[in-house]
C-alpha cells in the first residue's frame, strides 16, 4: 500500500468496536471515512462491567462529562477489588486503587510497616490506605486535593450505546449486517468485507473488533494464538444479572470457589454476577447450579455460558489490520484489565496512525509494546492463583504446584526475601498493587530495609498512627457511596423486565 489511509472499517460493535470508533471519530473523524459494521443477530459478549482507574484518562481525552456518563451507564464507583477465599478459605483482602501509607525514596511504605509489625505497633496494611478504608466503610466522594483513585462499574451495553452516540456525532457510519467474507488484494492486505446481503464495504485500514471470532486477524490473515491456559487454566464463565438487594458496594467482589472464582459487580440499577471456572474440574451444569445457589436477589436474565481460552494473538497488528478487544486475546477478567487493554490499543493505534502507507516499523513497535504490557498483566493475574495456601481441591493443588513464568518467580522471591517491589518501565500494575496482592496472598517479607531501623520505636509508632488517623478522619467526612451516587449521577437505566 502506498496511498494515505482514507477509509477505516471497524468490524464489530461491542465495547471494543465502539471505544475504537468514538476515539478515531473524535481525533481523525474530520479527515477520514469511518464505517463500523455490527450484527444484532450475533450480538456482543455482554459482559465486561468492572474497570480500572485508567478509564478516566480515556474519558477525559474524549471530553466525556463524568456525571452524564455515569448516569447513562447506571455506573457506580469502584475503589478496588475484594478477594475472598483466595489465600485460604475465609480469608479476605482488598486490592485497592489507592496508595498505601507513605513511601521514602529508598524504600516503599511496606518496609516501615513491616518494622511496625515486628514492634507490634502496626495495624493491618490496608488500614493505611484511604481508598481501601473508604471502600470498607462504603463511602465515596471526589476529593480533588487528595486525589482519591477510583474506577467505574458500568452496564456494558449502555456503555456501547453511549459511545455509539459520540461516534455517530463525529461522523462514524454504522452498518448493520453480518460479515460473510473477508476479501484480500494480491499483496495479501484486506481490501473489503462482504456482508451476507452482498454489500461490499471497502477500506484502506481495518480494525478487527469481532470478539472471540477474530474474523479478520485470525481467520482471514491467519495470525496464530499463543495459549496461556497452562498458567491460567479457567476456560468458562457463566454470567447472570440480578436485582440488587442492598446499596451498591464501591468495590468489585471476587470470591474464589473450588475450581475458580465468581464475581459480583454492583450497578445502580442491578447487579452483575458470574462464575469463572476450569472445565477440567467443574462442568457447566455444576457451575450453573453453584452460581445460582450463591447469588442474592431476583434473577433477571438466563445464565449464559461463555467459553474462552486465555492467551494472546501472536501479532496484534498485521498488514493493514489491528486487532482490538477479544479478537486480540484475552487475559481472564480477575483484575478487570480487558477494557483497559482496549483503551491502550486504541490510544497506541492513534499514536502510531499511518503517516502515509502502513509502515512495518510501526507494526513492530505496536506489537512490541502490546506484548510487554500483556505479559506483565498476565504475571500479575497468575500471582493470585499460584500464591495460595489452598490445597482443598484438585484445582487449587494444580495452581499451587504449577510452573510459573521466571519473571513472576523473581518478583515473588524478591518480595519474600526483601519486601521490595518494582515497576518495570510503564507496566500497568505499580509497586503498591504488587505489594497489596503479595501481602494479601500470604507472603510476609523476611526482612525490611535498613532505613526503617534508623527510626526509633516511638518514631515508627508516630509515623504509622499519623497516617492511620489522617485516613480515618478523611473517611469520616465522606458521604455514603449510595447517597453520593443519588446526588451526583442518578442512573437513567432501569431494571430489565
Ligand atoms: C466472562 C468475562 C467477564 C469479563 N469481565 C470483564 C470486566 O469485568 N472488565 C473488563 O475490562 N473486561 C471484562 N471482560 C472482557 C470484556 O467483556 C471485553 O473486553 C469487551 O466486552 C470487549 O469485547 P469485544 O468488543 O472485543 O467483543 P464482543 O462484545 O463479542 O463484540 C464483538 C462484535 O463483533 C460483531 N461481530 C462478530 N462477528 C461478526 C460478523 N460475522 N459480522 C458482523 N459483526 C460481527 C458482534 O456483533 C459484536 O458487535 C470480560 C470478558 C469475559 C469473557
Amino acid at each position: 500500500m502506498s496511498e494515505a489511509i482514507r477509509k477505516i472499517v471497524i468490524a464489530g460493535g461491542g465495547t471494543a468496536g465502539w471505544m475504537t470508533a468514538a476515539a478515531i471519530g473524535k481525533v481523525l473523524g474530520a479527515n477520514l471515512d469511518i464505517t463500523l459494521i455490527e450484527s444484532d443477530q450475533i450480538g456482543t459478549v455482554g459482559v465486561g462491567e468492572a474497570t480500572i482507574p485508567t478509564l478516566l484518562t480515556y474519558n477525559r481525552l474524549l471530553g466525556i462529562d463524568e456525571a452524564k456518563f455515569m448516569s447513562a451507564v447506571g455506573g457506580t464507583f469502584k475503589l478496588g477489588i475484594a478477594f475472598e477465599n483466595w489465600t485460604d478459605v475465609d480469608h479476605r483482602y482488598i486490592h485497592s486503587f489507592g496508595i498505601t501509607g507513605k513511601d521514602h525514596w529508598t524504600a516503599g511504605f511496606q518496609q516501615f510497616w513491616r518494622k511496625g509489625r515486628e514492634l507490634g505497633v502496626a495495624k493491618e496494611f490496608g488500614d493505611y490506605c484511604l481508598e481501601l478504608v473508604a471502600a470498607e466503610k462504603r463511602r465515596f466522594a471526589h476529593l480533588p486535593k487528595l486525589g482519591l483513585n477510583y474506577a467505574y462499574h458500568l452496564d456494558s451495553s449502555a456503555y456501547a450505546q453511549f459511545l455509539r452516540k459520540m461516534a455517530e456525532d463525529n461522523g462514524v457510519v454504522r452498518r448493520e449486517g453480518k460479515i460473510g467474507e473477508v476479501r484480500k488484494n494480491e499483496a495479501g492486505d484486506i481490501s473489503s468485507l462482504i456482508l451476507d446481503d452482498g454489500t461490499v464495504i471497502e477500506g484502506d485500514f481495518f480494525v478487527d473488533c469481532t470478539g472471540f471470532r477474530a474474523l479478520l486477524i485470525g481467520e482471514a490473515l491467519g495470525v496464530g494464538y499463543e495459549d496461556w491456559t497452562h498458567w491460567l487454566p479457567c476456560d468458562r464463565a457463566i454470567a447472570v444479572q440480578t436485582k440488587s438487594v442492598g446499596p451498591p458496594l464501591p468495590y468489585t467482589r471476587s470470591i474464589a470457589h473450588s475450581a475458580g472464582w465468581r464475581w459480583q459487580i454492583p450497578l445502580q440499577h442491578r447487579t452483575g454476577n458470574g462464575i469463572v471456572f476450569c472445565s477440567q474440574y467443574m462442568d457447566e451444569e455444576e457451575g450453573k447450579a453453584f452460581l445460582l445457589s450463591q447469588i442474592e436477589g431476583e434473577v433477571l436474565t438466563e445464565p449464559r455460558v461463555i467459553p474462552f481460552r486465555t492467551g494472546t494473538r501472536s501479532a496484534h497488528w498485521e498488514r493493514n489490520c489491528v486487532a482490538i478487544g477479544l479478537s486480540s486475546g484475552f487475559i481472564e477478567p480477575l483484575e478487570s484489565t480487558s477494557i483497559h487493554l482496549i483503551q491502550r490499543s486504541v490510544m497506541r493505534m492513534l499514536q502510531m496512525f499511518p503517516q502515509g502507507s502502513v509502515a512495518s516499523v510501526d507494526i513492530d513497535e505496536f506489537n512490541k509494546q502490546t506484548f510487554f504490557e500483556l505479559e506483565h498483566i498476565r504475571d500479575f493475574i497468575i500471582l493470585h492463583y499460584h500464591l495460595t495456601n489452598r490445597e482443598d481441591t484438585p484445582f487449587w493443588r494444580y495452581c499451587r504446584g504449577m510452573d510459573i513464568p521466571d519473571t513472576l518467580r523473581h518478583r515473588m522471591e524478591l518480595f519474600r526475601e526483601t519486601g521490595r517491589t518494582f515497576r518495570a518501565n510503564d507496566e500497568l500494575f505499580a509497586e503498591n498493587s504488587w505489594t497489596q496482592v503479595m501481602l494479601g496472598q500470604g507472603i510476609m517479607p523476611q526482612s525490611h530495609h535498613p532505613v526503617a531501623d534508623v527510626m526509633s520505636e516511638e518514631e515508627v509508632r508516630n509515623f504509622l498512627s499519623h497516617i492511620d488517623e489522617n485516613v480515618r478522619r478523611t473517611v469520616e467526612t465522606l458521604p455514603s457511596h449510595e447517597d453520593y451516587l443519588k446526588s451526583y449521577c442518578p442512573s437513567s437505566q432501569s431494571i430489565p423486565e
